[in-house]
Order: C-alpha cells, then sequence, then structure tokens
C-alpha cells in the first residue's frame, strides 16, 4: 500500500473509531483530500484527526469533530443548509457532498476568498460564500433545512434559530468558557425547539463584526 493509502486508511479507521457511523458522511470524507484545505508545514499532517491552525488565526477543526457534526445535521440530498464559519472551506466541502446547496459565511474575507478558490478548483458549484457577521444568519437566503455553526456562542443567536425551517435542524457548540463547550443539537418543531447536549468540544469563540483581514 502507498503512503497515502496507508495514511486515508488510518484516518477512515480514526473517524470510525470516535463515533462516526453515518455512511454517507464518512463516503464523503473519503473523497475529500484534507491536505488541499491546510497549508505549508500543516499539510503534511491533513490526515491526522488534529485540529490545525490556517490562516487568520484560525483553526480547522478536528476530523472526527467534522464527522460527528455532519452527523448529527442528519444532511439529506434536499437539504438547504448554512454554516457560520468558513474557515478553510473543509466543512462546507463535506457538506457539499451531501447536500442540495450550502451557503457558508466568514466574519474574515481572507477566509471566505481563498475558500472560493478552492470550491472553484475543486468544481463544486452548490456552495455560496458570503463575508459576513454569520450570527445574523443570511435573512435572505432563509429559512434553511440544516445551520452547523462551527463557532462558540454562549447561547444558540436568535437570528439562527428564527431562520431555521420547521422541522430543521441546527448544531453548534455553546458555553461561556473558550476552553470547553458542549455541542448541542436544536431541533425546530410546530411545538417549539428540542435540545440534546451531545458531547464537549472546543471551538473558537464566536466574535461580532467583521474580521480585519
Ligand atoms: N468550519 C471551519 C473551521 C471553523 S473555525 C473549517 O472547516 O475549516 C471558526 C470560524 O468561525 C473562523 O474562521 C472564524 O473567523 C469564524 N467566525 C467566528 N465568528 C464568526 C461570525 N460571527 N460570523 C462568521 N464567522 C465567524
Amino acid at each position: 500500500m502507498t503512503l497515502d493509502a496507508e495514511r486515508k486508511m488510518q484516518f477512515l479507521f480514526a473517524l470510525r473509531s470516535k463515533g462516526v457511523t453515518d455512511r454517507h458522511v464518512l463516503q464523503a470524507m473519503e473523497k475529500i483530500d484534507r491536505g488541499a484545505f491546510v497549508q505549508g508545514l500543516f499539510a503534511d499532517r491533513a490526515y491526522e484527526d488534529t485540529p490545525l491552525p490556517i490562516t487568520c488565526g484560525q483553526t480547522i477543526s478536528q476530523p472526527s469533530v467534522v464527522g460527528l457534526m455532519t452527523q448529527a445535521l442528519q444532511v439529506t440530498p434536499r437539504d438547504k443548509v448554512l454554516e457560520v464559519g468558513t474557515g478553510s472551506g473543509y466543512q462546507a466541502t463535506v457538506l457539499a457532498h451531501m447536500a442540495r446547496r450550502v451557503y457558508t459565511v466568514d466574519r474574515f474575507r481572507r477566509l471566505t476568498r481563498a475558500a472560493e478558490e478552492l470550491f472553484a478548483r475543486l468544481q463544486l458549484t452548490n456552495v455560496i460564500t458570503f463575508t459576513a457577521d454569520g450570527s445574523h444568519g443570511l435573512p435572505d437566503h432563509a429559512p434553511f433545512d440544516r445551520i452547523l455553526v462551527t463557532a462558540a456562542a454562549e447561547d444558540p443567536p436568535g437570528p439562527l434559530l428564527a431562520q431555521l425551517r420547521n422541522g430543521g435542524i441546527m448544531v453548534l457548540p455553546v458555553g461561556q468558557s473558550d476552553t470547553v463547550q458542549t455541542l448541542i443539537r436544536v431541533t425546530k418543531t410546530e411545538t417549539g425547539l428540542d435540545y440534546d447536549e451531545l458531547r464537549p468540544v472546543r471551538f473558537v469563540p464566536l466574535l461580532e463584526g467583521l474580521g480585519r483581514e
């Protein structure tokens, strides 16, 4: 086996052993080269199950966390999905393999521009990128069937809850501390919102306003 094939096998093994069992999620993550989303020195470590630094002081999430969040979101091929926190574009690419359309937003123009170039290079035609404060959602494009937030807020932002369709699902990290947060799933029903606590996680904070880069 080549080194690349072996790395990929270990990558998929790590995902499974951490609880990523959804076949569609595993298939998408098998197809996508995470190395394309990390630069320079770190590209070599793209197949390790670890978060890695990207530009603007942000991070590309740990692959098993990407897998678990995507799995918890229960994405179907009919879904219109909003991702808040484009970062490297990796999570958006995983979503784009599973959903009808993905709207992804980040507060750093430098990140959204780089991600947009990557989406074009990967010929992903169902991802649309925005530079904005994603805690307000994208009111012009709402409602969404699924919303995934990849930065941590103290509470689920009201505008995002409002932009979730009835029957829709939102997955996000919440918590007051910068070091430990809880991944939760919110399901919107006719009668209100159901909350499930999934697991402890650690994300960069959801910040207000646009970034300076
Ligand atoms: N999903 C990314 C990792 C996200 S890191 C990936 O797959 O690589 C979290 C991202 O959230 C950072 O890029 C940060 O700039 C962004 N972010 C933080 N607060 C935000 C806000 N209010 N609106 C939009 N993006 C935000």
